[in-house]
């Protein structure tokens, strides 16, 4: 079509453009990075580039508006009240979003209406309660790379929570890598752009954002430390931790357009404080989400958290990303947890409180960043309304860590008392519409709020009045928002409309009129509501500073309760599932009697979870060598053995008849089928990766697990790789406490060659040529894996278990290659049938080729021999 409209897709396009356009055009150049909402009337809209994205994310139609010259730039928007929901959408994708508002009243300005951006939303810097994931922290990281190491900070913006730590090392990006990932921070900063941002940008998803190089600047830091933390900046051990925190505060301040920071107490840690998991370890052993689905359900997190408040889940969480290493903070938990295992009363009571309260924490930060309405403050006055019930519940515990919170917790009565008598029960969600506080609080509000309610009666009164003056029955007075107040007469009675009534307006069946009185009466009115609107809001206001200048209280009260939530949680898992406290000290011994693993017990329904015993030392009882058919629950022991150490360390009760728990420094784990095939990596080499970073980072106090070792190449290599794994292990060079499971009955033979190496085996049970597995681990080796017995077990065709006794058979006898399969009648030769068959069979062999054996659990597994099998029936 010839006189077709260019639509505009691009900002660089867009040269001669109107007025309204240029001042976008003006706002969007400062956000490079973001996708600008521009406020429009009742909407918000993207334009260009912004708007190929928004509509692709978002699903929104894709419009043009005139850009000037003729062109039309692409467009598309938003309802303005529905904002929060798709600025939530985009940054949950990884989006960073820049609010371009209306900063002056539309009805007021002189030509174009002023804009500027007055909230950025980004991944890590979000308050907004409705687009959090509950239970879990959102951290904002920054890395200051140093002359060797390198300073980590991580500020959680939602909760104010600050972790400062310095790194340094050998192998510098691995170490940072697995401490970034225990936080997994949803938005990242780097002093400089290294192998570091994109590993984590690709592995956790992190959004690496870009700061002015001068965000890094030493004083400048510094200065932003001491403006925030006073003093307490002077807790950070070296320049590179001031620089990490100092970039993280500009960032926070150029995004939330406050110099206002919302914070708690500097938490400067160090690697020493906390039993250290790699990440592969914390995966392995599925502490904060399967590894299968990579969700909670199914991980020991899930088992553990029974909290009521979304703090008390993040506290837990954390806990256990990062169990201890200290026994006396250990026993001080283990009191608190005790005093709760022990009592029904005291869950009850105290769970009873929380399962009122929101989250206290999200809720200060919002309202301190200055995005709340009522409901947030009314959601603080819900949770701050039971503390005293709380502390009272706790008065007369015994446990030192619960007798502190008692003695510290404040509970906050006159702001729950203020709270509670100002602001509705349900208020609005808008803050410039009124409703928003109670009657009886302020007597202008009362009074205002009398007149404008008082507008319905006053208009039935002066309708029931000039009904009677006129004799016009059907005169009626109302309002609509042009005209305001009138008088409505139907046509047939216009001759009766006396003098004083002005018309307004002609429609079909009846006329229209206003008053002097009316008049009058809609001024008094409107201003009323206006006062009300701007009064409420001065109130609100007020209730807001109420809550910027008790910050610091609000956030420790709300600390304390995230942790009785997490001492409640851990005793009512020890209560209901009948867990132990472990003896936790710094002997060199892990000593359980009938331990249980807390996850697979749970799973186990239709049978009895069978406890097992383990001791491991330094002496005689270093290494466990173990050894058992497929399925036998090796792994499901080894990771039990791991898993109630942990749970020790976090503080927990463990799922055991009893326990002594040694201290370890450091747990590791190398487990068979590792998901990271798609990386790219061999699985073999990723399995000798794994195995040398533990053999470099472990020491005599450390707690490994080898799941297989040397199963990725052939027998005899794997097999000198195990042993020598192994031998390393034991000798003094690490001397850790260590269970190896294999399949290399070969390594039995090293128990009598070595102190401190022991052979078990989990038992099974061999009948004819079928095998129960009793899952017991007993001392011994075994030299049967029973693994043609598994696959029958497991339903493979009877004709294949037949064939693979006879080869074993002649293995075993010696023979170097395998005797040949007698040739069948009908191997020889095509017809229908064979076609068929050979039909059938490649579409099993597709399907096979098609499995994903890292993410198949057994059952899964027999599921699918027992379709390949039917399926190839014929
Ligand atoms: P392996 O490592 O020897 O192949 P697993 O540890 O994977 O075996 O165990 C296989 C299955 O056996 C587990 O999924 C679990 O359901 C069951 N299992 C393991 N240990 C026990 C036990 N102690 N009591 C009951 N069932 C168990």
């Amino acid at each position: 079509m010839a006189d077709e409209v260019q639509i505009l897709k691009s900002r660089t396009e867009a040269v001669s453009v109107t007025p309204m356009m240029r001042q976008y055009l003006e706002v969007r150049s400062q956000y490079e990075g973001y996708i600008m909402l521009y406020r429009l009337g009742d909407f918000y809209e993207c334009f260009f580039e912004d708007a190929l994205t928004a509509s692709r994310e978002l699903e929104l139609t894709l419009t043009s508006r005139d850009c000037g010259d003729g062109k039309r730039a692409a467009m598309c928007g938003v309802p303005f009240h529905k904002s929060d929901v798709y600025v939530g959408r985009l940054v949950e994708r990884g989006f960073k979003v820049a609010i371009c508002e209306q900063t002056e009243d539309p009805k007021a300005a002189q030509g174009l209406v002023k804009r500027e951006v007055t909230r950025v939303v980004t991944p890590g810097t979000i308050t907004d309660t409705g687009l959090l994931k509950e239970g879990q922290n959102n951290y904002l990281a920054s890395v200051a790379f140093g002359t060797t190491g390198a300073g980590l900070s991580f500020i959680d913006v939602s909760t104010g929570e600050v972790s400062v730590t310095y790194v340094d090392g050998d192998d510098l990006t691995s170490l940072l890598y697995n401490e970034i990932a225990v936080f997994r921070p949803s938005e990242a900063i780097f002093s400089a752009k290294t192998e570091l941002s994109e590993l984590i940008r690709e592995k956790i998803g992190t959004v690496i954002s870009d700061v002015p190089k001068t965000a890094f600047d030493y004083s400048a830091a510094r200065e932003r430390v001491k403006r925030v933390f006073g003093d307490e900046g002077d807790k950070l051990p070296n320049p590179e931790c001031a620089i990490a925190l100092g970039s993280l505060l500009y960032y926070i301040s150029e995004t939330q357009k406050t110099d206002v920071a919302f914070v708690r107490e500097i938490n400067v840690y160090t690697g020493g404080q906390f039993l250290e998991l790699d990440t592969s370890t914390r995966r392995n052993l599925e502490l904060t989400e399967s590894m299968r689905n990579k969700e909670k359900r199914g991980s020991l997190l899930w088992v553990l958290d029974k909290t009521k408040t979304a703090m008390g889940a993040r506290l837990l969480r954390s806990w256990v990303l990062k169990p201890l290493v200290n026994p006396i903070t250990i026993s001080h938990r283990q009191e608190a947890v005790g005093a709760f295992e022990k009592s029904l009363k005291l869950r009850e009571t105290v769970g009873e409180v929380l399962s009122k309260t929101l989250d206290l924490e999200r809720l200060s930060a919002k309202v301190v960043y200055g995005n709340s309405n009522a409901r947030d403050l009314r959601a603080i006055y819900q949770s701050i309304a039971g503390l005293p019930e709380l502390k009272a519940a706790i008065a007369s515990e015994s446990a030192g860590s619960i007798k502190e919170i008692y003695e510290n917790i404040d509970t906050l009565e006159e702001i729950a008392d203020l709270f509670g008598r100002a602001i509705e029960d349900s208020p609005p969600p808008t803050i410039r519409e009124g409703g928003m506080i109670k009657d009886g609080f302020d007597p202008d509000v009362d009074y205002y709020r009398s007149i404008k309610n008082g507008g319905e009666d006053i208009m039935r009164k002066i309708e029931d009045r000039e009904k009677e003056e006129t004799g016009i029955r059907t005169l009626k007075v109302s309002y609509n928002k042009v005209f305001g107040y009138y008088i409505e007469v139907s046509k047939s009675f216009i001759d009766q409309v006396p003098d004083r009534y002005v018309r307004k307006q002609t429609l079909t069946n009846c006329e229209r009129y206003i008053t002097q009185e009316l008049k009058e009466m809609e001024n008094t009115i409107f201003s009323a509501d206006e006062r009300l609107i701007s009064l409420e809001y001065e109130i609100f206001q007020s209730l807001v500073n109420v809550v910027v200048e008790n910050a610091e209280r609000i956030r420790r009260t709300a600390s304390y309760i995230a942790e009785l939530d997490v001492y409640r949680s851990l005793g009512e898992v020890a209560s209901r599932f009948g867990y132990v406290c472990p003896d936790v000290d710094l002997s060199s011994v892990i000593e359980i009697k009938d331990g249980r693993h807390p996850v697979v017990e749970r799973f186990v329904t239709d049978s009895y979870f069978v406890p097992n015993d383990t001791v491991l030392d330094t002496d005689d009882n270093k290494v466990m060598i173990i050894t058992g058919p497929n399925m036998a629950g090796k792994s499901t022991y080894m990771r039990q053995v791991a898993i109630i150490t942990i749970m020790a360390q976090i503080g927990s009760f463990v799922p055991a008849r009893s326990a002594k728990i040694g201290i370890v420094d450091k747990v590791f784990t190398r487990v068979g089928a590792s998901d990271d095939l798609a990386s790219g990596q061999s699985t073999f080499m990723l399995e000798m990766t794994e195995v040398a970073a533990i053999l470099r980072g472990a020491t005599s106090r450390s707690l490994i697990i080898y799941d297989e070792v040397g199963r990725g190449t052939s027998t005899f290599d794997g097999m000198a790789i195990a042993r020598a794994v192994v031998e390393y292990t034991h000798s003094k060079k690490i001397g850790a406490k260590t269970l190896f499971a294999t399949h290399y009955h070969e390594l039995t033979s090293m128990e009598s060659e070595f102190c401190g190496i022991v052979n078990y085996n989990v038992a099974a049970k061999k009948r004819g040529d079928s095998v129960t597995f009793l899952r017991k681990i007993v001392r011994g080796g075994t030299d049967d894996s029973y693994g043609i017995e598994v696959a029958k077990l497991a339903g493979v065709p009877n004709e294949v278990v037949k064939r693979a006794r006879a080869i074993l058979e002649e293995i075993e006898r010696g023979a170097v290659a395998p005797v040949r399969a007698e040739k069948k009648p009908e191997d020889r030769g095509f017809d229908l049938f064979t076609d068929l068959a050979s039909q059938k069979d490649t579409e099993a062999a597709d399907r096979i080729r098609a499995l994903d054996i890292n993410t198949l659990t057994p059952i899964e597994a027999m599921n699918v021999l027992y379709e390949l099998k039917k399926s190839l029936e014929y």
